[in-house]
């Protein structure tokens, strides 16, 4: 009977020692879920405190793109109250105003296609309540809450980033246009050479036509062909004169699609002369098939014209008897640019140059400016391009630069 009742006391113990333990567990247990809780609770004020302060906006939408949250960057940006945005799409935000009332019998908005722009930065552009439009870049990542999908959209205004981007297109624009007419001063004796022989050529026609018709047998055949050559010198010297008024023009920012070829020889139609005074052999190897680019072609050609300009002063220098190369290639590169290379066999730039030559105001001519190189680099650069040189004493330097296809204009490569 002692025995029993020593065992059953033993069990009462160990099941008391065995209870009171996971007492104390269950006490720790409960005190790491306080703890988890206040952590959890802790970490949401602090995202919302982010969410509140943020000066991008923060927009959550499901994954129809109803808008399920907006943070006050939102409200500020586009002047809508929170209300008037939550449990609407997020199309309401970056819809035309003017297309909203041309096509309100349309349903009402297209599906949603921020999945697809999960992982990019995207330039959208947005609709304030007034209408009035905001450059927005856009990025979108996805969250999943109790087995449904979201996505946060964060969109940060780039007003201002882009009016300096214009305000730099603008005085590029100006500055280039200066240099331009710097370069033309520099070609303008070429150039009047050049229009000088199509007006010699009238005038001796126009001469042997008069001659022509004081016969007293007159030669309609002669005179009919002698006016044709007139009207053909004509229109060459029309030409020249074309090329040149475009090419000091002034043009506000403007960006047309262009066949690079067509660039090349308009660029050369102005240099041709002082090629020739230069006794410049020039060799065009340009890609037979058409490649086309969204450029500002004046500018455009002011880059090529001032390459072929800086050959030609390089060339001038190296004694008559080697034979003066200039040579220009056109073609797609391996990263499928469009690159144009001009190269010279003149004396080449030494190291010393070299490192300077890309900056404004440097030159090694006595009348030189030293703006060419670092226009042009700029305006290659604002089309997106690049430029480069590569070049050797004694054997000649070249330089080359790229410009983005336009692939629509080209269907295959
Ligand atoms: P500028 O022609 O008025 O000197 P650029 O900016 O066009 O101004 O050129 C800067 C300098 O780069 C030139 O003075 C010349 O020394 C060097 N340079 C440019 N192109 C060539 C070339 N093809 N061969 C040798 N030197 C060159």
């Amino acid at each position: 009977m002692l025995c029993l009742n020593e065992k059953l006391e033993g069990k009462v113990l160990t099941q008391t020692t065995e209870l009171i333990d996971s007492n104390i567990n269950l006490k720790e247990k409960i005190q790491e879920l306080h703890y988890s809780e206040a952590q959890l609770k802790e970490r949401e004020a602090n995202l919302k405190s982010i969410f509140n302060a943020s000066v991008d906006g923060i927009i959550t939408t499901d994954i129809h793109g109803i808008i399920v949250s907006v943070n006050p960057a939102i409200t500020d940006m586009f002047g809508y109250e929170k209300e008037e945005l939550v449990g609407e799409s997020f199309f309401k935000l970056t819809e035309n105003p003017q297309y909203k009332r041309n096509n309100a019998h349309k349903k009402k908005y297209p599906k949603t296609p921020i999945p697809k722009m999960i992982g990019k930065i995207r330039e959208i552009e947005g609709f304030r309540k007034d209408g009035t439009s905001i450059p927005i870049d856009l990025s979108v990542a996805q969250l999943t809450l109790a087995g449904h999908s979201f996505f946060t959209s964060i969109l940060r205004d780039v007003s201002s980033r882009k009016e300096q981007e214009q305000l730099d297109k603008i005085h590029l624009d100006e500055l280039a246009h200066v240099t331009r007419l710097g370069l033309m001063g520099q070609m303008a004796s070429g150039i009047a050479h050049e229009l000088n022989q199509p007006l010699a050529a009238i005038a001796s026609y126009t001469e042997a036509c008069l001659n022509f018709m004081k016969a007293e047998q007159m030669d309609m055949v002669k005179i009919r062909d002698t006016c044709i050559k007139v009207h053909q010198q004509s229109l060459r010297a029309g030409q020249i004169i074309h090329g040149m008024r475009d090419f000091v023009k002034y043009k506000s920012v403007r960006r047309e699609t262009m066949e690079v070829n067509k660039l090349i020889h308009d660029s050369v139609n102005l240099c041709t002369s002082d090629l020739k005074l230069n006794a410049i052999n020039l060799c065009l190897d340009l890609r037979p098939e058409p490649l086309f680019v969204h450029v500002d072609n004046i500018q455009i050609e002011q880059v090529i014209i001032n390459l072929i300009k800086n050959s030609i002063d390089a060339l001038h220098k190296i004694p008559w008897i080697t034979p003066r190369q200039l040579s220009i290639q056109t073609k797609l590169n391996e990263q499928h640019n469009v690159e144009i290379r001009i190269k010279d066999n003149g004396l080449g730039i030494n190291d010393k140059e070299k490192a300077n030559i890309l900056t404004p105001f440097f030159t090694t001519k006595p009348d030189g400016m030293g703006m060419g190189l670092s226009i042009s680099h700029s305006i290659i650069k604002a089309h997106d391009g690049t430029m480069h040189f590569h070049s050797k004493i004694g054997k000649g330097t070249t330089f080359y630069f790229t410009l983005p296809q336009q692939r629509e204009f080209y269907g295959h490569e």
